[in-house]
């Protein structure tokens, strides 16, 4: 006999004792299972990322919008087949709860709103995803943490990188150190923004700074191709046009060291371009080259081994896993105590910087 998906699912969940989130009946033209996706902030990665990335999921549908811009409502519907009753604003999106074409509620917004937004989500009883960076501060994202698992939902933060073919090569090889042990890493991003928009990534409130927007991408690569959390961190920021990055970094520097003995220099900024992710071993070296790029990341090694895998929709992947994660119960990839542990080294940077000292981080 063959099971369908479901009828798999319900039985091998009792048989194994434990229950099953409620989801959305809804199926795509194949027949699978999809749930459904509502996007929280409806800016430039919502619009030109994620919700064309919905289009070619498998296992995930855009079904719901939040938006501040009422003016943007009619040209999403028609775009992607919207009805009029799962359209919601900031402050009706608790209403949400009431609404079973909604499994998720993907917040999109500047990061300073992540936590307000993603604890409204929770309280609404639907699964969160949350962009990177997870929020502004540790408090900020342990009260996320704290709401998804008092509304007993699933948690994940949108680091795209860790679902990505060639970087998950390079999280195995944490573990299995083909080119023994690791002894530096040097991660940087950046880009030669000429003319930054006076936006929220300027702002220090909202979540604003090189650092939170790309250096988390740098941060989270050498830990995932370490495989270890930092013991300690120094950093050093600076800007070469104080009069545009008035209160956030344009460029930021900083190391870790690892208890292995492994040694990270990151390096992020909105001055210069920069896309690599460069690991040094005893008995070799990998690379990405980009690491981090929506499209065309790729990379080798010493001893000629390439890591070529390509990829239509980094975000489609993401969002499958973690639809996977929530149709199957199991935990999702990226849970939001990897994002906290950015947002904790994040701060230390920013207070290593500050005080010129290298910060023990326990
Ligand atoms: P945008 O500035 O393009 O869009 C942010 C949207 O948030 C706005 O359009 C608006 O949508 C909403 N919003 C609500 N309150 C505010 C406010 N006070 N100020 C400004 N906007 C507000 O940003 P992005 O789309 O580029 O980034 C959004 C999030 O996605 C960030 O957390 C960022 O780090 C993350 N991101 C992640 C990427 C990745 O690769 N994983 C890539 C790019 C961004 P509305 O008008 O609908 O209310």
């Amino acid at each position: 006999m063959i099971l369908d998906r479901r009828t798999f699912i319900k039985t091998s969940s009792l048989a194994l004792g434990y229950s099953l989130l409620p989801f959305t009946n809804i199926y795509s033209n194949t027949g699978q299972k999809q749930i459904g996706v509502c996007l929280v902030g409806l800016g430039n990665y919502s619009a030109t990322v994620l919700a064309p990335a919905l289009q070619i999921t498998k296992h995930c549908k855009l079904t719901g919008i939040v938006t501040g811009s009422p003016w943007k409502i009619p040209k999403w519907q028609k775009r992607y087949n919207l009805p009029d009753k799962n359209m919601y604003s900031y402050d009706t999106m608790h209403e949400i709860a009431n609404n079973p074409d909604i499994d998720v509620i993907y917040i999109v917004v500047p990061t300073g709103l992540h936590a307000k937004y993603a604890i409204r989500a929770a309280n609404a009883g639907k699964h969160v995803w949350c962009e990177k960076p997870m929020a502004k501060t540790e408090a900020e994202c342990q009260s996320i943490i704290d709401a998804c698992k008092k509304n007993k939902v699933k948690l994940t933060i949108g680091y795209r990188m860790q679902h990505e073919p060639n970087t998950r090569t390079i999280i195995g090889w944490a573990n299995s150190k083909p080119y023994g042990k690791i002894k530096t890493v040097r991660a940087e991003i950046g880009y030669n923004v000429t003319n930054p928009a006076k936006t929220w990534r300027l702002d220090s409130e909202l979540g604003g700074g090189a650092m939170y927007d790309l250096g988390v991408y740098a941060l989270n690569a050498a830990r995932y191709t370490t495989g270890e959390e930092p013991i300690s961190v120094s950093a050093k920021q600076m800007t070469t046009r104080p009069e545009i990055f008035t209160e956030t970094d344009e460029t930021t520097y900083f190391t870790l060291a690892f208890p292995s003995g492994a040694i990270a220099h990151g390096k992020t900024s909105l001055g210069k371009s920069m896309h690599e992710l460069y690991v040094d071993c005893e008995n070799g070296w990998y690379t990405l080259a980009p690491f981090s790029m929506y499209a065309g990341v790729q990379g080798k090694a010493s001893d000629g081994t390439l890591l070529t895998i390509p990829v239509r929709s980094q975000q489609a992947i993401q969002m499958d896993d973690d639809a996977l994660a929530i149709i199957n119960d199991t935990p999702v990839m990226v849970p939001g105590e990897e994002g906290i542990k950015d947002i904790r080294i994040v701060e230390a940077i920013y207070k290593a910087s500050k005080n010129g000292k290298t910060i023990s981080l326990g």
